[in-house]
């Protein structure tokens, strides 16, 4: 496999401002993310994920420990070159949406572009393709306030790819979406993962969404606690509950249906493709 980004025993203690107060929001970290993977990382409140984030996209350093992205050093570049490095090799999609309200959705996909300093010239085919592939063509010419929550994180990731990131960051992206648009939303950013080859790293409490992605890395009180396939993690299912998810409902109700010597499929199912199943399974039998 291809290895992008190796965080070695990376450890981040903040000093609070209450004298003596340390906290350890990082201890010891051990990571590899390989090329093109889609990685979830899932974890209650506090647990260290946005901690973890800002190190990977070096707007803050370890306090010890290394990262290296394709073998260098993240923890030893000058804050010019991390702002460069960030501008040229990161996308962020955060919740809520980052669009400017008044210019039109074109040029807010142009934007980071001309921010990352990469020829307009270049990106315009690059655009239009984008925008097939996310189902905006038709809405170019408007603004950001005239869109939906789901055509607006739409607009966002066709900005963010338009620079060609190698990695993206998602950071509770789909959490302002209603279920539908959520669903949605994630089908089309794991479809772009594969077809565009990009590496996405999304902290997510969308169980949907961690069941698509190549791995769950479970954050608990700054310490990775699992790091495995989502099949694997549902199946143990007690990492998961310990820091406060549930094991997806369908995948309970498919270990009760083995149970019954019912051969149900392996792949994770949402609620609606279970149901279906279901009654397909019951149409036959
Ligand atoms: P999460 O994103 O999983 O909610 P964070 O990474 O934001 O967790 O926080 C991890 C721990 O570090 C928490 O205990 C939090 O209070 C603490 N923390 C985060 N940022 C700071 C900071 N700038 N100064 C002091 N403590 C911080
Ligand atoms: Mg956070």
């Amino acid at each position: 496999m291809n290895e992008l980004l190796k965080i070695e025993h990376a450890r981040k203690v903040y000093q609070s401002r209450f004298k003596g107060v340390q906290v350890e929001a990082l201890k010891d970290i051990q990571l590899e993310v390989n090329k093109g993977e889609y990685t979830a990382i899932m974890g209650e409140s506090g647990s260290g994920k946005s901690t973890l984030l800002n190190m990977i996209a070096t707007l803050d350093k370890p306090t010890s420990g290394k990262l290296y992205l394709n073998g260098d050093d993240l923890t030893q570049i000058k804050e010019k070159a991390a702002a460069a490095f960030r501008r040229e090799h990161l996308g962020f999609v955060f919740q809520d949406f980052n669009l400017l309200d008044t210019i039109s959705v074109k040029d807010n996909i142009l934007l980071p572009l001309v921010l990352s300093r990469k020829s307009i010239k270049v990106a315009k085919p690059k655009l239009q393709e984008l925008a097939e592939k996310l189902e905006i063509t038709t809405l170019l010419e408007k603004y950001p306030y005239e869109l939906s929550g789901g055509q607006k994180q739409r607009v966002a990731i066709a900005g963010v790819l338009a620079i060609r990131p190698q990695i993206v960051i998602f950071d509770e992206s789909t959490s302002m979406l209603d279920p539908e648009g959520r669903a949605e939303l994630v089908a089309l950013m794991r479809r772009l993962n594969k077809e565009e080859g990009f590496t996405v790293i999304s902290i997510t409490h969308d169980i949907d969404e961690a069941a698509l992605a190549d791995r769950i890395i479970v954050l608990e009180k700054g310490k990775v606690i699992d790091d495995d396939m989502p099949e694997n993690i549902f199946t143990r299912g007690n990492e998961l509950s310990k820091v406060g998810l549930d094991v997806p409902y369908p995948e309970r109700l498919k270990h009760e249906l083995a149970k019954l010597g019912i051969k149900v499929p392996k792949k994770y199912l949402t609620e609606k493709e279970l149901v279906d199943w279901l009654w397909q399974f019951n149409l036959k039998n």
